[in-house]
């Protein structure tokens, strides 16, 4: 029920408990007044009963004078009190006038009758008086007849009396009790809109008000520091109270949803911000190795609770190979081939749409198929690797647009690594041979000094150079001539081995860096390449080219140069082995030597 319902009711009632009392305390009084009314008419019933009593008396004592002592002053005081003297109808009108009742009345009136009669005795004594018969006016007013007269006329007006009493009693015993009963109701009344004031200020101010109140200002408090995990009090009153709770109920709700969509917006903010500096890394990257640890660290803060693996297409063995994983994904990192992920034949996201039916993709755990992602690395068009997404539930997912980015970047970051290392072999290889060319010497050749001084190692250089190459390409052609810098290329590379690099130096000249080699070994090496030339027998088409000899001149660190002037000893060596006839190996020591 509204406050305002109760208020009002309760009003309603105080209101007329207070007329009711009103009237109650009026009606007491009122009784009061009856009971006054019965005192006094008590009072005047005595006071004409008195009256009636004393004339009858009086008289009847004149009278019984008279016959004694025969004073004509009492006969004449007789007749002047008879003169004066009513006749019954009209003292009795007086007392019904009084409200006297019928049966007091009827035994008034028989007392009235016997004095009447008495005052016929009376009469007939004076009578008798007159005519000088004294004996028996005396005998009749003194006689037992006349004196019975007087007592029953005396008891006639006593039980009038005693009537009258009792009534008079019982009228002011049921007036006093109408009184004290109407006063008892009043007070109740007055104690019953008293209480209903107590029950408005305490139940309705302090209950149904006050408490809710400071509830509710309390959650309201809080509601206003932005504290919502405050619980509104749950008012389910249909009254005012019940509308504020009802109210503070929708603002924490519209506050919660602006949180919930402020954390939203934050945690947008924070994957775009991952997502940025995780681009930026990814072009720092040099290699492969790189893009795949900046996947593993930004993969599992981009989505978090997604655990993850990223697969790296290898296009020899055509098959995906699991290059990393992060928070422990289900299943083991097995090799598949590209056609068992639908992500990898659709070139789209796998599935579209998650929660709905769809095939899985047959490389995932059969418990993942329903909660996973993948998302193919596209690079110009063509699948190079997957992201695979396990455990995707829709609170823990972030929006499938940044997984969708975050694989667009990494595809970008190993297409560009891929281009990268495409132009890098095509920069630091000779496409002829395989083997590194000169562009890279002098930056390869002071890191192998430094690591040579910094270990007290020797380094040995060879430089061999084809002799006569000139005439194979004039007697065979260009192409027999490629042949040929190809066969000595593999012999020379095969000789250096794990020992140190070998170059294209130029034309049909190469050049070996050999760590850890001192003269005699580097001249071990020489000899190797030496004899692997030498015993080359190469054919092209139909004729034979014939033997193959090398030139080759030997320059070892510290022996024979320093760091700074090494190629230019075994260049020296090298003059030197062409100088000499060609077809041999010189020793940059054998110079110093000579
Ligand atoms: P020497 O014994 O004094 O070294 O004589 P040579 O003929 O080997 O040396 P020269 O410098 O006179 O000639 C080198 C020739 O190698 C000249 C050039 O046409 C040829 N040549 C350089 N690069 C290539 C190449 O890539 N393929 C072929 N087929 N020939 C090349
Ligand atoms: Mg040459
Ligand atoms: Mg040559």
């Amino acid at each position: 029920m509204r406050i305002a319902t109760i208020t009002n009711w309760a009003y309603g009632a105080t209101v007329c408990l207070t007329i009711a009392s009103g009237i109650v305390m009026l009606m007491a009084s009122n009784a009061d007044n009856v009971e006054r009314q019965a005192v006094k008419q008590r009072q005047q019933f005595d006071q004409l009963t008195e009256d009636i009593e004393t004339d009858a008396w009086m008289l009847s004592d004149l009278a019984r004078l008279f016959v004694i002592n025969k004073a004509p002053d009492v006969l004449a005081e007789y007749r002047q009190k008879e003169g004066t003297l009513k006749n019954i109808e009209h003292r009795l009108e007086q007392l019904k006038d009084n409200g006297a009742s019928g049966e007091e009345l009827a035994l008034l009136h028989d007392g009235l009758k016997i004095i009447d009669e008495l005052q016929d005795e009376q009469q007939a004594a004076l009578a008798g008086m007159a005519r000088g018969e004294e004996q028996q006016a005396v005998a009749l007013l003194y006689g037992p007849g006349y004196e019975q007269e007087l007592e029953r006329a005396q008891k006639q007006i006593d039980h009038f009396r005693q009537l009258l009493d009792k009534r008079i009693i019982a009228d002011v015993h049921a007036a006093t009790k109408t009184s004290k009963a109407l006063r008892s109701a009043s007070e109740v009344m007055v104690c019953l809109t008293a209480l209903l004031f107590l029950f408005l200020m305490g139940f309705i101010l302090k209950r149904r008000v006050l408490h809710p109140v400071v509830r509710l200002s309390d959650v309201v408090h809080r509601l206003a520091s932005q504290d919502y995990a405050v619980e509104p009090p749950n008012f389910n009153q249909i009254d005012e109270i019940g509308d504020m709770a009802q109210a503070i109920r929708i603002f924490r709700e519209n506050g919660l949803a602006r949180q919930r969509l402020e954390k939203e917006r934050d945690a947008d903010w924070a994957i775009r911000e991952l997502l940025a500096r995780m681009t930026q890394r990814l072009q720092g990257c040099e290699n492969v190795a790189d893009v795949i640890n900046v996947a593993e660290l930004f993969a599992p803060n981009i989505a978090p609770g997604v655990s993850g693996r990223l697969y790296i297409l290898d296009r020899d063995a055509w098959e995906m190979r699991c290059a990393a994983e992060w928070l422990s994904p289900e299943g083991e990192k097995t090799v598949f081939h590209p056609d068992e992920c639908w992500a990898i034949r659709r070139g789209q996201s796998h599935p579209p749409v998650n929660g709905k039916p769809d095939i899985g993709c047959y490389h995932l755990p059969e418990s993942q198929t329903h909660r996973s992602l993948c998302v193919p690395l596209i690079a110009q068009g063509e699948a190079i690797g997957l992201l695979s997404f396990l455990n995707i539930t829709p609170e823990t997912a972030p929006s499938r647009a940044y997984l969708e980015l975050l694989a667009e970047a990494l595809g970008l970051a190993l297409a560009n690594q891929r281009l990268r290392d495409a132009l890098l072999e095509k920069a630091l290889f000779d496409p002829l041979t395989g083997l590194r060319n000169r562009h890279h010497l002098e930056d390869t050749l002071r890191t192998q000094m430094a690591q040579a001084m910094r270990n007290d190692e020797p380094v040995s250089c060879l430089m061999i150079d084809i002799d006569h190459f000139k005439s194979i390409n004039d007697r065979f052609g260009h192409e027999a001539g490629d042949r040929v810098i190809k066969s000595v290329a593999a012999i020379i590379q095969r000789a250096v081995h794990d020992n140190g690099l070998a170059f294209r130096y130029g034309g049909e000249e190469f050049l070996a860096l050999l760590t850890g080699a001192d003269e005699v070994a580097a001249h071990a090496c020489a000899t190797e390449i030496y004899n692997g030339v030498h015993e080359l027998s190469l054919r092209y088409g139909i004729s034979e080219i014939g033997p193959v000899d090398v030139s080759i001149g030997i320059a070892s660190y510290p022996q024979h140069a320093q760091s700074d002037n090494l190629l230019r000893a075994a260049d020296v060596a090298l003059y030197r082995a062409k100088e000499l006839g060609r077809s041999r190996i010189v020793s940059f020591g054998m110079l110093e030597a000579g």
